[in-house]
């Protein structure tokens, strides 16, 4: 895609910039308004490869990327500032939303809507819940208790975006995805994160990952009909699960914490509308 028509499609991702080998002049960067900053040292590095276009490559290189980065945090910092108003959310949950690039986890042509209070397609027809969801989900998870939790399941990693959230509250998160595709995208999209603490697993996560139990929370990204006593098994005591139950349209979700072996304390709260938990792998 040439200059041209670049300069008409605000904002413009450095990161589809990169990856489509373009040219584009530093000295010009002031007429784009780029929202992604992954990959910064690498553009530098490619500012100053580009013989072409080294005209007072410091200065412009510089204002650049301080314009890069400023841009994706003020959005971030003014989602944050949304969701901190909804009443129960975790503190630490906001902390952990103010460091995480969402635009980073999105398709590149979707990276301007990615803080805005809406779910996001990620491929393969599933999508990504809107931000306040994903608090509300996390900051049930930790209930209570005191951070960080210890061991964390994730049933359905599909972007990555909540995994690297969870990296942020708990000492070990496990991350499956029955989708190969979504699988590998996580593991790109998490990798400029460098997160020692996440280790993401293909396969069919309604049986849950029994040889890392017991877990102290399990968050479900996918409706199931209910909770399976598979995956009901595989939580400590005191432990929670936060899902999404339901069929269809008719989804509420779930907070479930083991207050005993056998006893567990169960609360309803809004209706949620997500994607179907389904079986095996594909
Ligand atoms: N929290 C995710 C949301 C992903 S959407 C994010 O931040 O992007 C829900 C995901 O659950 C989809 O990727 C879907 O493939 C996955 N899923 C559904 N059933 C599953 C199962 N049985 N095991 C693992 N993943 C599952």
């Amino acid at each position: 895609m040439g200059y041209a028509r670049r300069q008409k499609k605000f904002p413009v991702l450095l990161s589809d910039i990169m990856r489509k080998g373009s040219h584009i002049c530093p000295a010009k960067c002031k007429n784009l308004d780029v929202v992604d900053t992954r990959g910064i040292n690498s553009f530098s590095k490619m500012l100053s490869f580009d013989k072409r276009n080294l005209g007072n490559q410091k200065y412009q290189a510089g204002k650049c990327v301080e314009k890069l980065s400023l841009t994706s945090e003020l959005v971030r910092n003014k989602m944050v500032e949304r969701i901190s108003s909804v009443k129960s959310i975790h503190p630490s949950v906001l902390d952990a939303m103010r460091v995480v690039p969402r635009h980073q986890f999105v398709d590149p042509a979707l990276a301007a809507k990615a803080y805005e209070e809406i779910a996001l397609p990620i491929g393969a027809s599933q999508t990504i819940s809107r931000p306040t969801i994903v608090a509300c989900m996390l900051s049930h998870l930790i209930g209570a208790r005191n951070l960080p939790l210890m061991q964390v399941l994730e049933v359905g990693t599909g972007c990555g975006y909540q995994t690297a959230l969870l990296s942020f509250l708990a000492k070990n998160v496990y991350s499956i995805e029955r989708i190969k595709y979504l699988h590998e995208r996580a593991k790109q999209n998490l990798r400029f994160m460098s997160r020692p603490n996440i280790r993401l697993l293909y396969g069919d996560g309604s049986v849950g990952v029994s040889k890392a139990s017991p877990f102290d929370g399990i968050i479900l990204s996918a409706a199931g009909s209910t909770v399976s006593p598979l995956l009901r098994n595989q939580v400590a005591i005191g432990g929670r699960i936060i899902a999404p139950v339901g069929v269809g349209s008719m989804q509420r979700l779930l907070v479930m914490e083991r207050v005993t072996v056998s006893y567990w304390r169960e609360n309803f709260l809004d209706e949620v509308k997500f994607v179907p938990l389904r079986t095996g792998v594909s």
